[in-house]
């Protein structure tokens, strides 16, 4: 059996080729001109001597541009690098190298990065030129090959690659499309999301390309333009990371325009606060699904559904993938444990990635026994539903008792005064670790450390609430809109 992603885009350019497949600021690609775009960037590469299964590195903004190049490229047979487009050219040359690209295709301000980073390596930089004559079709790909290496962010260590099969992105796709988010051609999803990320690449590009719907591509996040993108472009869909939810709601909370036509929001990549859920769906009127997965599961593992909702929860297993809750204490084993109890998440399923690049080591503790060992703690309810309770290695251990910070953070996250908030440990000397909140202001309001804490404290057991309080401008973020604890730690300290 052949199965290729380029196959995606290329159904829906045959069933709706008039149809708008991208939206990038005035730029209007219909699926015929994206297909055609991407056919003869396809046949460049195989001219330019990229073979089957040779890597191509991406390094490109939130356009057009990304897809024309992700699809030319598995098109061609290729395996796609879509490189983080924050890292500077030394990290991008990591990269390069360990994944063993022979080109990095590469546009706008971010041509001079992967100038940088691929001088003297004799990796090519090529531009998205999409002249001349188009390949005929694409390449043929067998389900197992690797489609595309996404490295992780790195939030946990240095980054790995993993390699994601045609299978895995295919599945994943239309899964997302059709049994999660029901998307038609008729809706219009605004894909804020880096493209470079799993959850942007396949929950909203690969899902709606694959739907034929059209999706709305912004370079760059804020509230008040994503509202008034909404609006111009009557959005249908929207996904997110919570970050970009509560600067939503600010947003429409200082007099945005309320976007009528929205009908979905799916939310992922980081625990969505449920006091942020419900401020976001009272001013929105618009319900949001919340999802859970990694990289590694292409990403979506678990997803809440309309008429099947848990809030707070990351929801059941999407078709196709177990879930299930293992002893974190035991790990060259997956020893399961009973609902209602909190263990370590473990994923089995057609999403599951096949390995990490040159990377035996964590492969094998990563996939074990036929599973794969997310590195979240979570508890499974008697009706499957799964809730992540942390990361394992942000859990806090303070004097001997566990803490988790998520359950801070939620706590908090009520105080009518905060706006954000992040829980780290750090070190202490008699504790072990001592549990630091650090909180940003709602516009207007004034954060006093010593009240946080007091307040705090009534709310939650004595070896749970934070003893110190740090009032922060803002809270570091990574690209996807996620809090980089590491780098928190280390403001905090
Ligand atoms: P790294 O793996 O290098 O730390 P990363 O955080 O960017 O980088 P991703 O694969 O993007 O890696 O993120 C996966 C992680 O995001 C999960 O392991 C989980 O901790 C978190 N996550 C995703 N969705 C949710 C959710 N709905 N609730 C809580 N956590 C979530």
């Amino acid at each position: 059996m052949q199965l290729s992603v380029a196959t995606i885009l290329q159904e829906s350019a045959t069933r709706h080729p008039d149809r708008i497949a991208v939206v990038d600021g005035d730029v209007r690609v219909t699926y015929r001109d994206l297909w055609q775009d991407a056919l003869r960037l396809a046949a460049r590469l195989r001219h330019d001597g990229v073979g089957t299964g040779d890597r191509v590195a991406l390094l490109l903004p939130n356009s057009a541009d990304f897809p024309r190049a992700y699809y030319a490229v598995l098109a061609a047979g290729a395996t796609a690098v879509p490189v983080h487009g924050l890292l500077v050219a030394e990290e991008v040359a990591y990269v390069l190298r360990h994944s063993g690209s022979r080109a990095v295709i590469a546009a706008g301000a971010l041509t001079a990065v992967a100038e940088a980073a691929a001088s003297g390596t004799g990796v090519r930089v090529l531009p998205v030129d999409c002249g001349g004559q188009a390949l005929a079709g694409p390449e043929p790909r067998e389900p197992d090959d690797t489609a595309v290496i996404l490295y992780t962010s790195g939030t946990t260590g240095r980054p790995k690659g993993a390699l994601l099969t045609h299978a895995n992105l295919v599945r994943n796709a239309t899964v997302c499309a059709r049994d999660l988010f029901a998307l038609t051609p008729d809706d219009v999803v605004l894909g804020c999301l880096p493209l470079f990320h799993s959850f942007g690449q396949s929950c909203a590009m690969n899902a709606a390309l694959g739907a034929g719907a059209s999706l709305v591509l912004t370079a760059r996040f804020t509230g008040p333009d994503a509202l008034a993108l909404m609006a111009r472009e009557a959005v249908t869909v929207f996904m997110g990371v919570p970050t970009m939810y509560h600067a939503l709601a600010e947003a429409s909370g200082a007099g945005g325009p309320r976007p009528g036509g929205l009908r979905l929001a799916v939310s992922g990549g980081a625990a969505l606060p449920v006091a942020l859920l419900e401020r976001f769906e009272d001013a929105f009127g618009t319900m949001i699904l919340e999802g859970y997965g990694l990289t590694e599961t292409s990403p979506a593992a678990t997803f809440n559904r309309p008429g099947e909702r848990r809030t707070g929860t990351v929801g059941r297993p999407i078709p196709g993938v177990e879930a299930a809750v293992a002893d974190p204490r035991i790990e060259d084993r997956v020893v399961p444990l009973d609902d209602g109890e909190r263990g370590e998440v473990v994923l089995r399923g057609h999403n599951v990635f096949a390995g990490y690049l040159d990377n035996p080591r964590a492969t094998a503790q990563a996939l074990v026994d036929g599973w794969f060992r997310t590195g979240d703690l979570g508890v499974r309810d008697q009706d499957g539903f799964l809730t992540i309770v942390d990361r394992k290695k942000d859990l806090i251990i303070r004097g001997g008792f566990n803490v988790y910070p998520r359950e801070v953070e939620e706590t908090l996250a009520r105080h009518p005064g905060i706006a954000q908030v992040s829980v780290v440990g750090l070190p202490d000397d008699v504790k072990g670790e001592e549990i630091c909140a650090a909180v940003v202001a709602r516009p207007g309001a004034q954060l006093h450390p010593d009240e946080l804490v007091e307040w705090a404290k009534e709310r939650l057991g004595r070896h749970k609430y934070p003893r110190i309080v740090r009032v922060l401008g803002s809270l570091p973020l990574g690209p996807s809109g996620k809090v980089l604890k590491r780098e928190l730690r280390e403001t905090c300290a």
